[in-house]
Parts: C-alpha cells; structure tokens; sequence
C-alpha cells in the first residue's frame, strides 16, 4: 500500500478526442482492482468558470456530481469505472483558477505584489491539485487540451514545478498521443509522437510513460523509434488502440502490463489484480444473446457525446439483462411536422421509447408527440427531467382536456401550468446558478412500480433543473390516473411519476444516469430494458435483425 499520495498526471498530445479521459478512468480501474485508493481531478483549460451553462452541442454533456457541481463529462468516465465519488474539487478550469486569484487579490492577500501567472496562477492550480487529490493512494490528474496550445501552458508549468516539490517515485507524467496509420505507405507514423514529446519537454516535462492510440497495435520496431527518440524507456511505451467498447480498455491495457508498470514506476506494493468484473463485462459485450431497439428522442441528437451518461447508462441496462442496446437516435423537431403514419414510421420498430432531459422550447412538441405514442402503443416510455414534465403536459392536454397545458418555461400564461417555478424560487434573472443541482432524497410509494424496480423505500439521485410539478394541480392529474410515486420526504416536490396500466411508463424529474455502472446498472434502466425485450416478444422477435 503507498503511504504517501502518488501522482499521476495525463497529458495529450497531437490532437484532442484521443480518449485521454477513458484511459485516465482505466488507470484508474486498474489501480482499484490492485486494491489502492484512487482520486481524479480533471483540469480544463477554458475561461468559463464551469461548463454549466455551455452548449451541449460544442460541449458534450454536463456531468453533475452528488455536491451539485456541474463538471466535465470526464468525470462521469471516472465515477463509472471506478468506486470514487466526484465533487467540485475534482474539475478545475482556467476560469476557476482565474476567479479564485483575482477574488484573492481583490481581498488583498497578496499584500500590494504584482499578481502574475507565475507563480500566482501556477501556486493556485497546485493548490487545486492538492484540493482535489483528497484520502486516496494514487490521484490521477487529468489536463485537457492537447500540448502546444497556449490556454494549457499554466497547467503544464503547475506539473512541472509541483514534481520538484515532491519526492522522487512520487510522481509520473502518462503522456496520451497518435501513432497514425497512413494507408497509402502502409505505415504507423511516429513523428507527430516526436513533436508532442519534444514540445513537453521544452515545458520541462519529460514522459514517463505513453500511450499510443491508432488503429492497430504497436508493432515493435515502432515502438523501439518511439523510445529512441521520446527519450522513454521500450517497456514504457503502450498500445491504445480503438477496441470495441470503452469498458475493455482496463483488461486491454492490463493485458500489456501498464498497471503493473505504473506501480513499478511509483514504487508501489499492491496485490494482483481482480480484473473479473471487467472480464464479465467485456464477455458480455462480446456475445449478447439479445437485441433491443430503444428510440432516444431528443434535441441534441446530432451530438452523441451530449448524452454520454444516458447512452452508457442504456448499454448497462442491456449488460444487465445480456442484451445488446441499439439506440435510434430521433430530432424531436423532425416530429412534429409528421403525421400519424410518419410518427409510425419513426417509432414503430422500437422497443422503448426515452425522453431525455434538455432546455429551451425547440423540440418539446415533438417530444409531446413521441411521448403519446408511447402511452398510447404500450410501448415501454422513460422520461428523464424535461422528458418527465412533457410526458405531465401530455398527459394534461390529451387525458385531462387540458388543451392548452405546458411547462410555464415555454408558455409563461398557460392557464394549466403542470410544470412551473415555485413561489419560492426566485424570479430567474441570470443563467447559472439558480437550479437544483445535485442529489437530492427522494421517498417512493409502497405498492409502486418504482419502489418494487428500486427494492427500498428511500433513495438518492441527482437534479439538475429549475422547474417543479406544480402541487396545485396534482389532485386533478391525481384522479386522472397519474401516480406520483415519489417524492420529496416533505411530499411537496414530485421527483417520480407513473402510468399504473402501462407496461412500463416512468417518469423521473431527477437524472439516474449520473449513478450508473457498467458493473451495476441502475436499476430504473435495468428494469427498462427488461420491459424492451419483453416488448420485442411481443412484436415478433427481430434477434440477429442487425443494427
Ligand atoms: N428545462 C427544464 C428545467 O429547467 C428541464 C431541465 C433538464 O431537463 N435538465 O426545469
């Protein structure tokens, strides 16, 4: 067991999208399966001061952790792969860094000095390498961007100057790069590797160990130029090349010995691995016995990334019932022009249909439109956030008469407000800032589908939103056949609703994505992917009908 905190930090080189944050989290596996205590910090060099209120289409998806911090997507690789609970401590950006020094210097505490990058900024962000590498042997931090951009210079200065500080074996620079295939030479090329080391190294920062990702595996005559000029040793040099599915990369990498050189490197005694959870999952993956089809209606479809925690949340639901998922993926928009027969056309050939969350009125009345024939057809339907308060207005204008019923976020005077901001909210007058963020109890009634998919009465998950069910008008949707199964433990807020009748109808104002595992699904969609294949019985089987 180490004694001290170890360090690892991860740096990418080349280009971004090299999958610097999956290999971060399987360092991380790999480190928890040898029975160590990991931590992660994801440093982002943007001047927002967190992505809360970025666009999911430039973006990706806002990760939210149990404290209500909205971080990087990277986080929820890392809460995934791994036991670790992330907080506002474990993502930084230049912003925060930015913010917190300036707050510092308008206090005075710089006492009249001229505050500058360095060794202002950089002290700041070795403070938050500290802040974030709390109770654990080994903490990964992550630095996005690639090498060469101005924006990460700081953040590289920081890891440079932060190694000096601490003992040697203590610290290890992981540097994630492209080995390119270039077909017409039949070639894996080394040179942008070249660059990307040399261009560290001119920051003061020498490689311990990389990560090579392309196509195929690195052969070892490559491998042998990489070492000679990187300057890095031939057994520290790893092949990351694209496999099947995120979750085999803690067995891929296992497979060539980096978790057994990472600890070799840091000194560090553990016991062997269990990998046994991850060989089942990768099993899993490899040999489905079934087949789901699972409509995913939402706005920021074009975008897979802005939906990570969703996407890999229905791949665990399908691992759970040995199922392979395949999500078609539908722009609410495009609905709600169509008629009856086109809306058959898109929705008729899935097995469940899911709303997911989302902000702004473009797309709500196809969702509506989506969420009907969902009720209507019997087809398993999960609302998730603004997918639950749309399935309320459906439900509202199509059961209860209510023509005119919406979200007062898109129709401020609807007579029929079924979702609005509560008096006790405050008038919304900036962006940020003003949600329920973060996770929050939640009660489910005995006797409910919820509670029996749940298996307890009292659970946890997490917001991230501004509008409420409005409790007035609960009696009436009440009476109409709606089950407001779970609640706040005061009963004034609805967190949960469903369609007692309705094979499986779920609705839920929180984000239960956020807690799923490859390891451990989340129960809400193990149990809605069960409903899907059960579905698909009934529609007539289409196994082995291909994706
Ligand atoms: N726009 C809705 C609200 O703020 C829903 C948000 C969401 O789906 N995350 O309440």
């Amino acid at each position: 067991m180490a004694r001290s905190t170890k360090y690892i930090f991860v740096t990418g080189g080349v280009i971004s999208s090299l999958g610097k944050g999956i290999s971060a989290a399987a360092i991380g596996a790999l480190l928890e399966s040898r029975g160590l205590r990991v931590n992660f910090l994801k440093l982002d060099p943007y001047i927002n001061v967190d992505p809360g209120t970025m666009n999911p289409l430039q973006h990706g998806e806002v990760y939210v952790t149990e404290d209500g911090a909205e971080t990087d997507m990277d986080l929820g690789h890392y809460e995934r792969f791994t036991h670790t609970r992330t907080r506002q401590a474990n993502n930084c950006t230049a912003g925060r860094i930015y913010y917190r020094v300036i707050t510092k210097e308008r206090h005075g505490d710089y006492l009249g000095g001229t505050v500058q990058v360095i060794p202002h900024i950089t002290d700041e962000i070795q403070l938050v390498f500290t802040e974030g590498s709390q109770d654990c042997d080994v903490a990964i931090i992550e630095t996005g961007g690639t090498v060469g951009d101005i924006e990460s210079l700081p953040f590289l200065e920081a890891i440079r100057q932060f190694r000096g500080k601490q003992n040697r074996g203590d610290v290890l620079n992981i540097h994630v790069t492209l080995v390119p295939y270039i077909k017409t030479a039949d070639e894996l090329k080394t040179k942008p590797s070249q660059h990307s080391v040399a261009a560290l190294r001119q920051i003061g920062i020498q490689p311990d160990i990389l990560l090579c990702r392309g196509e195929r595996d690195l052969p070892l005559d490559i491998r042998r130029k990489l070492a000679l000029f990187c300057n890095v040793p031939e057994d520290c040099i790893f092949g990351a090349r694209d496999v099947e599915s995120i979750y085999m990369m803690p067995t891929y990498f296992h497979s060539q010995n980096l978790d057994g050189k990472i600890c070799e490197l840091l000194n560090i005694w553990s016991k062997d691995p269990d990998l046994e959870p991850w060989e089942h999952i990768c099993d899993t993956i490899r040999n489905p016995s079934k087949e789901v089809r699972i409509a995913l209606v939402g706005k920021y479809v074009k975008l897979h990334e802005s939906y990570k925690s969703l996407i890999e949340a229905l791949n665990h639901g399908g691992y759970a019932n040995d199922c392979k998922v395949c999500l078609d993926y539908i722009d609410s928009e495009e609905l709600e022009s169509m008629n009856e027969g086109e809306i058959e056309d898109v929705l008729g050939n899935a097995d469940g249909i899911l709303v997911p969350g989302g902000f702004g009125v473009r797309g709500t009345e196809g969702k509506i439109r989506a969420i009907e024939y969902a009720r209507t057809h019997n087809v398993p339907f999960f609302g998730i956030c603004l997918g639950m308060q749309m399935a309320l207005v459906e439900y509202a204008r199509h059961v209860c008469g209510w023509s005119d019923a919406n979200s007062s976020e898109f129709y401020p005077d609807t007579p029929h407000p079924v979702i609005h901001l509560m008096a006790s909210q405050e008038i919304v007058t900036e962006k940020g800032g003003t949600m329920r963020l973060g996770a929050y109890p939640c009660c489910l009634a005995d006797g409910s589908h919820a509670r029996e998919i749940y298996g307890k009465r009292e659970i946890s998950e997490r917001h991230r939103h501004r509008y409420e069910v409005n409790a007035a008008l609960r009696p009436e949707l009440e009476k109409a056949g709606i089950l407001f199964s779970g609640t706040s433990p005061d009963d004034t807020l609805v967190e949960l609703f469903e369609l007692p009748g309705h094979p499986w109808y779920i609705a839920t104002q929180f984000h239960p994505e956020y807690q799923s595992k490859p390891t451990a699904a989340h129960p809400l969609f193990a149990s809605f992917i069960q409903a899907a294949i059960l579905q698909q019985t009934k529609n007539g089987m289409r196994i082995g009908s291909g994706t």
